[in-house]
């Protein structure tokens, strides 16, 4: 199975890796940089050849970024604007030097001025970025959010009409959040409802774009928009919805990772991996 967690990159960005192993993660996700911070300093050389060398020992199926929480590609405060959209570009350059193939973003807040606004700000500023720099890979994944406060991306409408304005289509995709779209009203706590947002999903953006799962548990209630993960089976959706989603042969080849509370020393990623493995008919 193409399972496993967000790994902290602390100490050095190649670390993940004998982190991985050790919890026994062959799909991973990992920040490029400071995740509370706008920019932090260039990768070394030693270290992005580190970086290779550790995954080619341990082989991972997948490792993918997610971009740092600053990021807001439709602030209406110009500077912030400004700062989110180099910012961004800092984390395609990281994903390119270290090549990894997915960048994980939030599509953005418009913080009062209107969803429409945000949507078009947010596609202006993607197509700006991917143009600029042409000469990049990595694909950017728009995450499916619980719609808290003003962020945008919580219907499935939302994520289509961005990626309608993308000029690179292939440069776009999205990493499905089950905490996220939970929390936003989609419920797959059966095995019928999950087919049923399966289904609502492949008509308005189609299951095909879908490169990523982020795995996680909902603390609160469905449509709640309350964006707090919890441990696989304890949360409000509960392991008949992850049974669905981990048996769904059309996912068999899509890297899933945990986001939920690592507990001590990471034990809680062991334990949910496990209830997660041993979904799988
Ligand atoms: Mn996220
Ligand atoms: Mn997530
Ligand atoms: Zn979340």
């Amino acid at each position: 199975m193409n399972l496993g967690a967000h790994i902290s990159i602390s100490g050095g960005v190649y670390k993940c890796f004998a982190r991985a192993k050790e919890l026994g993660a062959n799909s991973i996700q990992i920040f490029v940089k400071n995740n509370n911070r706008w920019f932090s300093k260039p990768f070394t050389y030693q270290e992005l050849e580190k970086f290779q060398i550790e995954r080619e020992k341990h082989q991972p199926f997948s490792v993918n970024a997610h971009n740092a929480y600053l990021i807001n590609l439709c602030s209406p405060k110009t500077d912030i604007e400004k700062k989110s959209i180099s910012a961004m570009k800092d984390e395609i350059n990281r994903c390119e030097q270290l090549k990894l193939h997915y960048l994980v973003i939030h599509p953005g807040s418009h913080l009062g001025i209107g969803e429409r606004w945000g949507i078009n700000k947010i596609a202006q500023n993607l197509n700006r970025i991917i143009e600029e720099m042409a000469e990049t890979k990595v694909k950017i994944l728009l995450e499916t959010t619980a719609g808290q406060g003003t962020n945008l991306g919580y219907r499935f409408e939302q994520l289509r009409d961005i990626l309608d304005i993308m000029k690179y289509k292939e440069r776009f995709g999205i990493c499905y959040d089950t905490c996220h779209t939970f929390a936003a009203g989609y419920d797959i706590t059966t095995t019928g409802k999950y087919q049923q947002v399966m289904n609502q999903f492949d008509k308005i953006i189609g299951l095909d774009h879908i490169h990523l799962f982020h795995l996680n548990d909902s603390k609160y209630e469905l449509g709640s928009r309350k964006d707090r993960h919890f441990h696989i089976g304890a949360g409000y959706i509960g392991l008949e919805g992850f049974r669905a989603l981990i048996n769904d042969k059309r996912f068999y080849n899509i890297p899933m990772v945990l986001e939920t509370p690592k507990g001590e020393n990471g034990k809680m990623d062991k334990i949910n991996l496990k209830t997660l493995r041993d979904l799988r008919k």
